[in-house]
C-alpha cells in the first residue's frame, strides 16, 4: 500500500481487526473492503484521487449486489480496480465453507473468518419463538429446501439467520457449548454482516420479496464486541437493507452494555436471556449473574426507550428438574410482573450437548410451564427445536463438524 492511501481511522482501530493472510507466491497482505462504511470506502477514493460518487457505487457493490471479488464490481472502470488491487485492497467478505443440513431444513454454516471459522444458521420459516410473533402462520407456511440444492428465493416466504458476533464465548453458561470455546477473539463489523450477506447470497434472497429476521444470538455475547456489533447492524440497516425492527440480539445481561443499547437512535429489539427464576438458580448456571443479578439487568433494561409495540422477550432455557417446576414457573411470573416492562417470555427447551450434565425437559413440563404463564397473563412462547440433529440448536454451536454436510 503507497503513502497517498491511508486505511481510515475506523478500520486501523477496529478490535480484532486483521489484514488477511498473503495469498501463496504473493508478499502483500490484503485489506478488506467488506465491513467499511460509505464514508470509508469514499476515503479511500478521494485519498486515490477519484470522484467521491465511487464510494456509493462500491457500497452498492459490496452490500446490495453481493461482489465476491473486484472483477465483478463492473461499475467501477477496469483501470480503477486494478488500482484497488494494487494497493491492497480485496473485497475480502467471508466465505461459507462448510454447510450442513438439518431434517428439518435447518442450515448450519462455517463461515471462514480469516484462518478461523465462526458458526452462523440459516432457519428457513423462523422456529416460532417470540421475535417472530407478528408472524402468525407459521405452522402452515412450513416448507424445506429439497435437498442438495440450494433455496431460490420462491422456495421460502420468510426465514431467520442466527448471527455470531464472537468465536467462542467467555460468558460461560454452564449449559452451553459455545462456552466449553472460551473467547477465542472479536468479531469484526465485515465478519459480523458477512456472515448474514454470505447467507443472503447463499440462498439468492431478494429483501423486497422476502421476509428476512436476524437474530444474534449464535456464538458469542455481542454487548462484549458492542462497537463492532453495532457497526455490522448500521451495515445491515443502512447498506444491505435489513430494517431494526427485524433484528433481535441477545444478551446474558451485561449492565454497561444494555445502557448503551438503550441511548442508540436506531437499534434492534432486545432479548435478556434470563434462564433462571431467581439470582440462586442463575448465579449457579451463569456466572454473569455475580457481577450484575437480575434487578440489575431489569434496571438497565427499563432505561430503553421502547418503541411503540415494542417488547423485551425474555429468554428462558428449560432445565430438566433445574428450571422447569411449577414453582418455577410462578417465580417467572413474579419477577416478570416486578419488572413492570413491556414484555413476552421465549420457552426454549435445553437441547442435550456433550458434556453437558444437564437433562432437557419433557414435553409436558414444557407446556405446562406455558399454559401456567399464559394463565397469569404473560405473553408466552415456545421456540420450536431447529436443527438439533446438526448441531445447530441454540447453545450447540461449537463449530462441530458432525451433522449432514453439503457442499458449500
Ligand atoms: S449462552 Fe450465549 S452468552 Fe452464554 S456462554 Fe453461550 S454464547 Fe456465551
Amino acid at each position: 500500500m503507497t503513502d497517498s492511501v491511508h486505511k481510515p481511522e475506523a478500520l486501523v482501530t477496529l478490535d480484532g481487526y486483521a489484514p488477511s493472510d498473503p495469498g501463496a507466491g504473493t508478499s502483500m497482505a490484503m485489506f478488506p473492503l467488506f465491513g467499511l462504511d460509505v464514508a470509508a470506502l469514499t476515503e479511500i477514493f478521494t485519498n486515490l484521487g477519484e470522484k467521491a460518487y465511487r464510494g456509493r457505487q462500491l457500497a452498492d457493490a459490496l452490500y446490495k449486489q453481493r461482489a465476491t471479488d473486484l472483477d465483478q464490481i463492473t461499475t467501477l472502470p477496469q483501470a480503477l480496480r486494478d488500482r484497488l488491487a494494487a494497493e491492497g485492497w480485496e473485497v475480502g467478505r467471508p466465505h461459507i465453507a462448510e454447510a450442513f443440513r438439518s431434517v428439518d431444513g435447518t442450515e448450519r454454516y462455517l463461515v471462514q473468518t480469516g484462518l478461523q471459522t465462526v458458526e452462523t444458521v440459516w432457519m428457513p420459516e423462523g422456529d416460532g419463538g417470540a421475535e417472530y410473533s407478528d408472524d402468525s402462520d407459521e405452522e402452515s407456511t412450513k416448507e424445506s429446501a429439497s435437498e442438495g440444492s440450494r433455496s431460490p428465493s420462491a422456495g421460502f416466504r420468510r426465514a431467520t439467520i442466527c448471527v455470531s458476533s464472537q468465536i467462542g464465548c467467555a460468558v460461560n453458561c454452564q449449559f452451553c457449548l459455545t462456552a466449553k470455546l472460551g473467547l477465542q477473539r472479536n468479531l469484526t463489523p465485515g465478519e459480523i454482516a458477512g456472515q448474514v450477506v454470505s447467507v443472503l447470497d447463499r440462498h439468492k434472497v431478494e429483501l423486497n420479496r422476502n421476509r428476512v429476521n436476524l437474530v444474534f444470538m449464535g456464538m458469542g455475547e455481542p454487548f462484549l464486541n458492542y462497537d463492532n456489533f453495532m457497526a455490522a447492524v448500521n451495515l445491515l440497516i443502512d447498506e444491505v437493507g435489513i430494517a431494526a425492527p427485524r433484528m433481535t440480539v441477545s444478551t446474558s445481561g451485561i449492565v454497561p452494555g444494555i445502557l448503551r443499547f438503550a441511548k442508540e437512535k436506531v437499534r434492534p429489539k432486545l432479548a435478556i436471556s434470563l434462564n433462571a427464576p431467581n439470582d440462586d438458580v442463575r448465579e449457579s448456571i451463569m456466572p454473569v449473574n455475580r457481577k450484575w443479578n437480575i434487578a440489575a439487568v431489569l434496571d438497565a433494561v427499563r432505561t430503553i426507550p421502547f418503541r411503540n409495540r415494542e417488547k423485551v422477550t425474555f429468554e428462558y432455557v428449560m432445565l430438566g428438574g433445574v428450571t422447569d417446576q411449577p414453582e418455577h414457573a410462578e417465580e417467572v411470573i413474579r419477577l416478570v410482573r416486578r419488572a413492570n416492562l413491556p414484555a413476552m417470555v421465549n420457552l426454549i427447551a435445553w437441547n442435550p450437548g456433550p458434556g453437558i450434565a444437564f437433562n432437557s425437559p419433557t414435553s409436558e413440563s414444557v407446556a405446562a410451564f406455558q399454559q401456567q404463564l399464559l394463565a397469569a397473563g404473560i405473553q408466552t412462547y415456545v421456540r420450536r427445536p431447529r436443527g438439533r440433529d446438526i448441531y445447530a440448536a441454540c447453545g450447540q454451536l461449537k463449530r462441530t463438524t458432525e451433522g449432514a454436510a453439503l457442499a458449500s
